[in-house]
């Protein structure tokens, strides 16, 4: 690409940090590393009481994370 001065313009080097868990951008590694940090890991899984019913995948899961929180997830086909 060419400057208004006619001249190449000079190439610019950005250097961007990523969380692999969610793909957010940082300018610095610090908040990259702060935010890699903050998502919360599986600690356990369990089937829920209503089980799978006729279909090869169970209703619900309920996750464990490594913080304590509890999470239960819904099988997608029963959102309607
Ligand atoms: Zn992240």
């Amino acid at each position: 690409m060419l400057a208004r001065s006619g001249k190449e313009a000079p190439i610019v080097t950005i250097i961007i940090y990523r969380c692999e868990k969610c793909k957010r951008d940082f300018n610095n590694i610090a908040d990259a590393k702060k935010c890699e940090k903050s998502h919360l890991k599986i600690k356990e899984a369990h089937i829920k009481s209503f089980g799978y019913g006729i279909y090869p995948h169970p209703y619900e899961i309920e996750i464990t994370f490594n913080n304590g929180d509890k999470i239960i997830y819904v099988a997608e086909y029963l959102r309607g």
